[in-house]
């Protein structure tokens, strides 16, 4: 079998998580698999721009896959977070979802000006998380250079939704 479907295999679906009518793809087998993560690790590697200065990941799972895709590209990690959780001052982005809405927070001095940024994420779905961790980096003058993600869910058209917030370098392994 290919890389993709070996990886593929290794993603299962959930339904009804996390409520009725959503299929989940649950990647903790996949993390499990001391193969299978290293093989999406390298293959988002490979996928990614190589000049690039910081990577951006996501709470949770966006730090599982940008802390080693940063590593690997040399680059330093930064992570975004739910309100809260980041100890220093910080600036927030909410963004509405299906119902009611979320908000992300930064740590206000995180990155330079004019950084070259890679954001990493486990899925992209319908492009919300992404889209608003973008607009933490426009509020922070950082350069959103490229967005990596394992899997993308085309049936949620994402891509779309970011290109129309002119993000179009958007990377799916899977
Ligand atoms: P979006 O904001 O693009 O709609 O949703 C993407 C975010 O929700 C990502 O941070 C991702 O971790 C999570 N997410 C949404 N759907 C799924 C899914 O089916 N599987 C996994 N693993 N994460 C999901």
């Amino acid at each position: 079998p290919s890389a993709a479907d070996r990886l593929s295999r290794l993603i299962r679906d959930i339904p009804d998580f996390p409520q009725p009518g959503v299929v989940f793809k649950d990647i903790t087998p996949l993390l499990a698999s001391p193969g299978g993560f290293a093989e999406a690790v390298n293959g988002m590697v490979e996928i990614s721009p190589d000049d690039i200065d910081v990577v951006v990941g996501m709470e949770a799972r966006g730090f599982i896959f940008g802390a080693p895709v940063a590593l690997a590209l040399g680059a330093g990690f930064v992570p975004v977070r739910k309100p809260g959780k980041l100890p220093g001052d910080t600036l927030a982005q909410s963004y509405d979802l299906e119902y009611g809405a979320e908000t992300l927070t930064i740590h206000a001095d995180a990155i330079a000006d004019g950084a070259r940024v890679l954001v990493v994420d486990d899925v992209l779905a319908t492009g919300g998380t992404v889209g608003a961790t973008a607009g933490l980096l426009k509020q922070l003058g950082a350069e959103l250079v490229a967005v990596t993600v394992l899997m993308e869910l085309t049936f949620l058209s994402g891509r779309d939704y970011l290109t129309a917030q002119g993000i179009d370098t958007v990377n799916a392994l899977l």
